[in-house]
C-alpha cells in the first residue's frame, strides 16, 4: 500500500483551482492494490454555494453563445479525449479497477458522446406548425434551463459524466459537477480536458466530496434548476424528496436487476459467451450487468455445465486479466453477504462464492465470479441488486414463464433473449418491460445515439443519451408571431371563428 507522495487536487470553481473552504480532504484509494491515488478536497455547502454562484453568473453569457460554437468545444474535447485515451484508461484501471480494454471502452463512449452532442449544436431541432389564424406563424424552440447539478457514480467514471455534462453544455446550460468519491481523479481529468477544449470560466465547475454534504446541498440549492443523478435507487429516492420543495427537474438513472433469457432453441455457445461478458464484465458492476439467467428446462443442464466451465476459466487481476477488483471493501462485504443469503435461501452455489486471495490479490478487493443454480425467481438473490460478479440461474418451463420472471423485479433497465425463433424474439421485444432489450446478445452494449435508461424503479421516466437527453436539459418555449397588422384574438368565439 503506497500513500507517500500522492498528489493533492482541488475543486474547480469560476475558472480557479481552489481548496475546500474548510480545508478538509479525503483520499482516493485503488481497489486493485490499496494505493492512494490522490488527496481531494472534502467540500461542504459553502463550496457548493460558490460553485453555483459561478455557474449562475456564467450562464448569462454561455446561453447566448451560438449552439454550433458550443458544439465545436465538444468536438475539441472529443479530440483531446482521443489523444489522452490510453492515459485515461490506465488511470481508470488504477483508480476504479476496470480492466484495460473495458477502461478504453469507457473513454471511447465519452468520445462518441462528445461527437454526437457536438453535432447537436447544429440541430437542437424545434418545430414549426400551422396557426389557427391567418397571417400568423407558430414555432416551438428548445431553451436552456440554467444551472445543472450533475452527480455521478464510480462505475463509468468518464462515460457517465459525459452523458450528463455534454448535452447540458451544448443546450446552453452551465454545470456544477460532483464526481463519486471513489473516482475523483477521473472526474478531475474530465474537467481539465473539457476546460482545455475552451470552456469559458464558470461554465463547468467541479466540487469534490460526499453525497451527504456536496450532493445534498447541490440538490437543495435554490439556483440549481436541474439535477441529473446516476446512482442507487435509495439515493434516487432521497434526491427526489430533497428536490421536491424546489420543484426541480430531476433526472434519475438508478439500479438494475437485468436478465438474460435462454430458450431451448438458442445457440448455447453464443449464449454462454453473452452471459459471461454480461455477468462478469466490470466485475458485475455495470448497471446493465446480467445478474439473472432465466433458462428453459430443456437447455438448463447443458447451459449450466458450459457456463460454469467458461466462468472458471476467467483470470482475475493479471497483466491480461478478464475480471478486475470490485470498487471497495464495503462492496466486497455486500457481495459476500449475498452469497450467504443465497445459500440460506436454498440456492445451489455452483462456483465462486468467496473473496479471491493469494497471487498478489490480498491488498485489493477481489471476488471470485459466482454462479448460483436452481434459483427461484422470488429469492432475494434474484430480486435485489448485488452489483458484483454474482449471477443466478433460474429454470423455467416455457417462454411465458421466462417473460414473467424477467418482469417480476422492481427494476427495468436491460434484458435479453437468446432464441432462433423470430416470433418469440418479437414477442419478447413487446413483452419485456425494460428500457433496453437485446436479441441474441448480452445485456450490455448500449450505443450513444439511442435513449438509455429503464422502466419502473430504474428511474423516473427520463432517458439519457440520444435525442432523449435533450428533453432533460432544455425546456420548450412556444412562440406565436402575428404578422397580420391587426389584433387577431385566439381562444375566443368570434364570427370569423365560431365555436364548433
Ligand atoms: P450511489 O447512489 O451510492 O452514489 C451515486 C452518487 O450520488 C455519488 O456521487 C454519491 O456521492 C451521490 N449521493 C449519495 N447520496 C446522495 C444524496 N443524499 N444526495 C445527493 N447525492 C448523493 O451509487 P454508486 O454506488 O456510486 O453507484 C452504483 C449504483 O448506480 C448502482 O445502483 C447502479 O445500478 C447505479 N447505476 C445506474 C446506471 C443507470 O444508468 N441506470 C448507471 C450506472 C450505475
Amino acid at each position: 500500500m503506497a500513500t507517500v507522495g500522492a498528489s493533492s487536487y482541488k475543486n474547480y470553481i469560476a475558472g480557479e483551482w481552489v481548496d475546500a473552504a474548510g480545508g478538509d480532504t479525503f483520499e482516493s484509494i485503488s481497489p486493485a492494490n490499496g494505493d492512494t491515488i490522490g488527496v481531494f478536497p472534502k467540500s461542504s455547502a459553502e463550496d457548493v454555494d460558490r460553485a453555483v454562484e459561478a455557474a449562475k453568473a456564467a450562464y448569462e453569457e454561455w446561453r447566448l453563445v451560438p449552439a454550433p460554437k458550443r458544439g465545436e468545444t465538444l468536438f475539441r474535447f472529443a479530440q483531446l479525449l482521443t489523444e489522452e485515451k490510453d492515459e485515461l484508461a490506465e488511470l481508470m484501471a488504477r483508480e476504479m479497477g476496470k480492466v484495460l480494454p473495458e477502461a478504453g471502452g469507457d473513454v471511447q463512449e465519452a468520445i462518441d458522446m462528445s461527437f454526437y452532442m457536438g453535432g447537436e449544436g447544429r440541430r437542437l431541432f424545434g418545430q414549426t406548425t400551422p396557426s389557427e389564424l391567418r397571417d400568423k406563424f407558430n414555432m416551438s424552440v428548445r431553451m436552456p434551463i440554467g444551472v445543472v447539478g450533475a452527480i455521478t457514480p464510480w462505475n463509468f467514471p468518464i462515460a457517465i459524466p459525459s452523458w450528463k455534462i455534454l448535452p447540458a453544455l451544448v443546450c446552453g446550460n452551465t454545470v456544477v459537477f460532483k464526481p463519486a468519491t471513489d473516482t475523483p481523479l477521473l472526474g478531475q481529468r474530465f474537467v481539465e480536458l473539457l476546460t482545455e477544449a475552451g470552456l469559458p470560466k464558470g461554465v463547468l465547475n467541479v466540487v469534490h466530496g460526499g453525497g451527504g454534504e456536496v450532493g445534498e446541498r447541490l440538490v437543495r440549492h435554490p439556483d440549481v434548476r436541474v439535477i441529473s443523478l446516476t446512482g442507487s435507487r435509495e439515493t434516487g429516492v432521497a434526491v427526489l424528496r430533497a428536490a421536491a420543495e424546489g420543484l426541480k427537474h430531476v433526472h434519475l438513472e438508478l439500479g438494475g436487476k437485468n436478465a438474460i433469457i435462454v430458450l431451448d432453441d438458442a445457440d448455447l455457445d453464443l449464449a454462454v459467451e453473452g452471459i459471461v461478458w454480461s455477468a462478469f464484465g466490470t466485475s458485475g458492476q455495470r448497471c446493465t450487468a446480467a445478474s439473472r439467467v432465466i433458462v428453459q428446462r430443456g437447455a438448463y443442464d447443458q447451459l449450466q455445465q458450459k457456463l460454469v466451465a467458461a466462468t472458471e476459466r476467467l483470470r482475475l487481476w493479471e497483466a491480461d486479466t478478464d475480471v478486475g477488483p470490485v470498487i471497495n471493501k464495503g462492496a466486497l462485504e455486500k457481495i459476500h453477504s449475498y452469497t450467504e443469503i443465497g445459500k440460506g435461501e436454498g440456492a445451489r452455489l455452483l462456483t465462486g462464492g468467496e473473496v479471491a486471495s493469494g497471487n498478489g490479490l490480498d491488498s485489493g478487493f477481489y471476488y471470485r465470479p459466482t454462479i448460483f443454480g436452481d434459483v427461484d425467481a422470488d429469492m432475494r438473490i434474484a430480486q435485489e441488486e448485488i452489483f458484483g460478479p454474482t449471477t443466478a440461474l433460474i429454470p423455467v418451463a416455457d417462454f411465458d414463464e421466462a417473460i414473467r420472471a424477467v418482469n417480476s423485479v422492481k427494476y427495468g433497465l436491460s434484458s435479453s433473449i437468446f432464441t432462433r425463433d423470430v416470433n418469440k424474439a418479437f414477442r419478447a421485444m413487446r413483452d419485456l418491460n425494460t428500457g433496453i432489450t437485446y436479441i441474441n446478445a448480452g445485456t450490455i452494449g448500449a450505443e450513444v445515439h439511442l435513449p438509455f435508461g429503464g422502466t419502473k424503479d430504474t428511474g423516473n421516466g427520463h432517458r439519457e443519451a440520444g435525442q432523449a437527453a435533450l428533453d432533460v436539459f432544455t425546456e420548450w418555449t412556444s412562440i406565436y408571431v402575428d404578422y397580420s397588422g391587426k389584433l387577431q384574438r385566439a381562444q375566443i368565439d368570434t364570427e370569423e371563428h365560431p365555436s364548433p
